[in-house]
């Protein structure tokens, strides 16, 4: 692509680092952009910086919250004794859609993935062992991706928890393989919650 701008260059540059966004496409919201009033574009750029700077994960589930404890773990109507664990908040929210779960959450924040070097110790793992080691836990959903990634988080997850006075269980796999849990429809989702099955695997 040729330029007639540095400035627009680096522009679309920018956007194009964005997920799914194409140079075209990072281009066409930049031309878009440049069209909008400077009052408009304050409040595009201020609502990143701010949500950058003022952002916070809840310091019991690590979901992305405003407040220290995010609504669903300040919750009392909430059973606190039930555990979904999901890979990211997208996932929470796909779950609170369905409006099938009234446990808790604990967010990971990605999945075990040796081929990008994400280890056990790059996710929120200690902060749900220790959440189970005060007692108050009778169950934990893993809601995982049904994909490679997901499947050993799973496998992880379940040999650092057996040891624990706690059920573990996974979602029904009516998701296909490789199936992401964001798009999977709220119908589907919730049900798959619902006829959760215990994780149950021959461990030597
Ligand atoms: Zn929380």
């Amino acid at each position: 692509m040729n330029f007639s701008s540095k400035l627009l260059e680096h522009a679309v540059e920018e956007f194009g680092k964005l997920p799914g966004v194409g140079k075209k496409t990072a281009l066409r919201l930049v031309l878009h952009l440049l069209k909008q009033s400077d009052a408009e574009v304050g409040r595009f750029t201020q609502s990143i910086d701010k949500l950058k700077q003022e952002i916070k994960y809840c310091k019991t589930c690590f979901n992305i919250s405003d407040m220290e404890q995010c609504e669903i773990c300040a919750s009392v109507k909430r059973d606190h004794g039930l555990i979904c664990v999901v890979e990211d908040t997208r996932d929470v929210m796909a779950i609170e859609n369905t409006n099938q779960f009234n446990g808790v959450y604990h967010v990971l924040g990605g999945l075990i993935s040796p081929m990008e070097g994400v280890g056990p110790a790059d996710l929120k793992i200690e902060g749900l062992i220790d959440r189970v080691k005060t007692g108050n836990v009778q169950e934990i959903i893993l809601a995982l991706s049904a994909t490679m990634e997901g499947d050993t988080t799973i496998f992880y997850l379940y040999r650092k928890l057996k040891e624990f006075d706690v059920q573990i269980s996974t979602i029904a796999r009516g998701i296909s393989f490789g199936g992401e849990l964001e798009y999977v429809d709220e119908i589907t989702l919730g049900r798959s919650i619902a006829t959760r099955v215990p994780y149950e695997r021959n461990v030597s």
